[in-house]
């Protein structure tokens, strides 16, 4: 499963989800490229752990993926685009009728319009080079609902029909487009939720996690990020060449159900 001489774009990958995908890239020999929206040190610093660990080229580039010339800039940045990852994402929990607008707008613009804009500038890229891949982080809420969530699971529904459509738009020219949709995995989005639902059952920290969340998971257990990079690098490998237009739940089996 050799990524050499690729070059990977991770939105959203200074934390979580986003940065276990570019470490696994990256640790199957893709150079990579990490985005988030502020310009931190820890960032940068994070680019050069990554090309030390793994001997490859890892930069980071400063982008806000609610600004669709930002998320085009990104890749004219970079210069090459063999792999995308559209993984950026924000969440609120809000009822509907009770939704500030201002958060449903960045929701829909982080989550789904990004990945629009993204794949828009990578695309004469990848079939300039007639090899691409394209991996749209959706969610286990890209295929099911739950409540007060709605600009969340509107934008992951939306997330799987684009990876859907970019699919056909682009099938028998060496590139494919895929959507991974998470269940539950323990990263900083996760654990924002956490406090909240603790005061609104009236639980304990682990009660949250077993009795809320995992609740959901057949499997009982958190995803790692660690799976989730992997299952990227097997949908960028040659093994999934055919794999294309179609969700990959990593989700303990909850969409199962
Ligand atoms: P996270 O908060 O650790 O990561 C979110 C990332 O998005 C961060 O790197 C952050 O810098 C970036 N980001 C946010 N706003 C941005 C902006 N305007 N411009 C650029 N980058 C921005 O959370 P995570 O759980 O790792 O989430 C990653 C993806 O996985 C999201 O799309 C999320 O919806 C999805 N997901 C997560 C879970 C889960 O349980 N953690 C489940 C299903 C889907």
């Amino acid at each position: 499963m050799s990524l050499k001489g690729k070059t990977a774009i991770i939105t959203g990958s200074n934390s979580g989800i986003g940065l276990g995908i570019a470490r696994e890239l990256a640790r199957a020999g893709a150079d990579v490229v990490l985005n988030s929206f502020t310009d931190r040190d820890e960032d940068h610093a994070l680019a050069r752990q990554i090309a030390t660990e793994f001997g490859v080229t890892a930069r980071y580039i400063q982008a806000d993926m609610s600004k669709g010339d930002q998320c085009r800039a990104l890749i004219q940045t970079a210069g090459a685009c063999d792999i995308l990852v559209n993984n950026a994402g924000i969440q609120h929990v809000c009822p509907i009728d009770e939704f500030p607008t201002e958060k449903w707008d960045a929701i829909i613009a982080i989550n789904l319009t990004s990945a629009f804009h993204t794949t828009a500038a990578a695309l004469p890229l990848m079939r300039k080079a007639g090899w691409g891949r394209i991996v749209n982080i959706a969610s286990a809420h890209g295929l099911t609902a739950s409540p007060y969530k709605s600009a969340y699971i509107a934008a992951k529904h939306g997330v799987v029909g684009l990876s859907k459509t970019t699919a056909l738009e682009t099938a028998g020219q060496g590139i494919t487009c895929n959507a991974i949709c998470p269940g539950y995995v323990l990263t900083p989005l996760v654990e924002a939720q956490i406090p909240d639902t603790m005061k609104k059952y009236d639980m304990g920290r682990e009660e949250v996690i077993k009795k809320v969340m995992l609740e959901r998971q057949p499997s009982r257990e958190f995803a790692t990020v660690e799976q989730l990079g992997g299952t990227t690098v097997f949908l960028c490998s040659d093994a999934a060449a055919q794999i294309t237009g179609t969700t990959i739940s990593v989700d303990g089996g909850w969409t199962a159900l």
